[in-house]
């Protein structure tokens, strides 16, 4: 946990979030300014900074947080698929450095991404 991270205060509930999903280790909650119909990110509780720290510090919290982007798509219903995004470092726009997927869907996206 860091004490001035943004999502580590929505864990500890500091901070109002619109919670979806939880599990052990891993919290999942709708984006402030959603990009698509559903926008929903799905967070470790453990504080590290992107998601590549993640998988080193910890596999199996990194599996977790996969199955609950799973439960999430179930249940909202993203039959026709999904964008998975991690933003890490400058060059993708991270603005916040814990690590968190961007859950997208509800509407068809553009490839090449922006
Ligand atoms: P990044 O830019 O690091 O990839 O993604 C950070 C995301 O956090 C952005 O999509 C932004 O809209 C979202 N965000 C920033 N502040 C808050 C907040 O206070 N609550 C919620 N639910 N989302 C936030
Ligand atoms: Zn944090």
């Amino acid at each position: 946990m860091s004490d001035d991270c943004l999502f580590c205060k929505i864990i500890r509930r500091e901070i109002p979030a619109e919670i979806v999903a939880e599990s052990e280790h891993a919290l999942a909650f709708r984006d402030i300014m959603p990009q698509a119909p559903t926008h929903i990110l799905v967070i470790p509780k453990a504080h590290e900074p992107n998601a590549v720290a993640l998988a080193e510090a910890d596999p199996e919290a990194m599996g977790e947080l996969f199955r609950l982007v799973g439960k999430v798509v179930a249940e909202e219903g993203l039959k026709n698929g999904y964008r998975a995004v991690f933003n890490t470092g400058p060059d993708a726009l991270q603005t916040v450095f814990h690590a968190h997927v961007h859950l997208l869907g509800g509407r068809v996206f553009d490839w090449p991404p922006g």
